[in-house]
């Protein structure tokens, strides 16, 4: 789960990093009403979405009088924004963020992510932080964390030195890396990027931006940052899943898959791949799937335009194939499906699932194995076109 740059400031905040004071704003008046509270002379104001590369897309933008801060939050505002990061729809800006102008001496970046060879966090830093920092070539810091011991102060101190940051900085920069740790492992983060992190003309470090991104499998047990969580942000057809103990991926195929167990998704999503064609989805309808369960995957799978043939395989243990079966045709009773269907049955009840099928009345395609579903599929794409 992703959050907004406000939302992960006010985190990193709460646990020591030090962070600008912002206004976040729904509207240009509150924008106005935000800056002049915050005081100074020249303000940033910046789009909240869950996507970085907003600078270079003229996302954050600096106004030198508090009317300029609305003449800019007017214009963000309700806009799509798309930036190397959103994919070519964008993201729906729903409120800004006003922040003081920093004075930026040097940006550099800092981020806390799991590498997954090690098997553990590392702390990654870079003098190349800022907008720029895909493009740079300046060599990447990354110090491995061992779990039981935790991010160690020498740890911090060899990453400091890589930064440059001694002196004066030296203590706060350790601080702020084991308080951006503690964060970390206390939220069940997945990733935390400080891009930039500034020393200011004053000499200060500041984290001017924060991306944190959350663990799902953990949400459960961190109400606080469940709460964070931005509807707006994500694939309705996602939610409706989730709301129906279902698990959907969109993806930009055709062909619409209903599958049992992540494994045979995967599965599935290669054979049809092999045949020539590209899934429309990931669906897993899990163990002990209802006929009510079935008969929701597929209209949430036909809420996506681009599906042109949907194939079902499922290979039951604890799950039934005489209710899979009945949900395939509660579903085509209830829905006016008009494209295809492959089914492949196995296991439970599968007999009696092919004769629920067949006395349907229905006109779908069933199969024996994986391959040949996979194969009919592709061909009925082919036959519509
Ligand atoms: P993104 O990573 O999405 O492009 P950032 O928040 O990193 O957005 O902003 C882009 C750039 O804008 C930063 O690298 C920094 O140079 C500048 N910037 C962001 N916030 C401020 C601020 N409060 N004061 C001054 N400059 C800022
Ligand atoms: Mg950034």
């Amino acid at each position: 789960m992703n959050v907004h740059e406000f939302q992960a400031k006010e985190l990193l905040g709460s646990y020591g990093v030090p962070v600008p004071p912002g206004a976040v704003a729904y509207a240009p008046h509150q924008a106005v009403a935000g800056a002049c509270e915050l005081g100074g002379e020249s303000w940033v104001v910046k789009a909240q979405i869950h996507a970085g590369g907003r600078g270079k897309a003229g996302g954050v933008r600096v106004a030198e009088s508090p009317e300029e801060v609305g003449r800019i939050a007017a214009e963000l505002l309700g806009t799509r924004l798309v930036t190397a990061q959103t994919g070519p729809a964008g993201s729906v800006v729903g409120r800004v963020l006003v922040e003081p102008a920093s004075r930026i001496a040097r940006e550099l970046y800092l981020g806390l992510v799991v590498d997954r060879a090690a098997q553990r966090t590392a702390l990654i830093a870079s003098t190349a932080g800022g907008v720029e920092i895909e493009e740079s070539e300046a060599k990447l810091v990354r110090e491995t964390i061992d779990p039981a011991l935790g991010l160690q102060d020498f740890q911090c101190r060899k990453v400091a030195a890589a930064l440059g940051l001694g002196g004066d900085l030296l203590r706060p920069a350790v601080k702020l890396m084991r308080s951006v740790y503690r964060c970390f492992v206390e939220t069940d983060a997945l990733q935390v990027e400080i891009n930039p992190l500034v020393v200011t003309a004053e000499g200060e470090l500041v984290a001017l931006d924060a991306k944190v991104s959350f663990d799902d499998n953990a949400i459960a047990r961190r109400p606080g940052i469940a709460a964070l969580r931005d509807l707006d942000e994500e694939d309705p057809k996602e939610i409706d899943a989730s709301e129906h103990g279902l698990n959907y991926i969109a993806l930009d195929g055709s062909v619409g898959c209903i599958v049992n167990g992540a494994g045979l998704a995967m599965a599935t999503m290669d054979a049809i791949t092999l045949h020539g064609a590209r899934p429309a989805n990931f669906l897993d309808v899990g163990g002990g799937a209802t006929p009510e369960k079935v008969s929701n995957a597929f209209r949430i799978v036909l809420t996506d335009p681009n599906v042109k043939t949907i194939l079902v395989n499922i290979f039951a243990g604890i799950n039934r194939c005489d209710w899979i079966a009945e949900g395939i045709v509660a579903a085509s009773r209830e829905l006016e499906i008009d494209v295809p269907i492959v089914a492949r049955l196995a296991g439970t009840n599968v007999e009696e699932g092919r004769r629920i099928l067949a006395e349907s009345g229905l006109s779908l395609i069933s199969t024996e194995n994986l391959d040949e579903a996979a194969s009919a599929a592709v061909a009925s794409l082919g036959a519509a076109a």
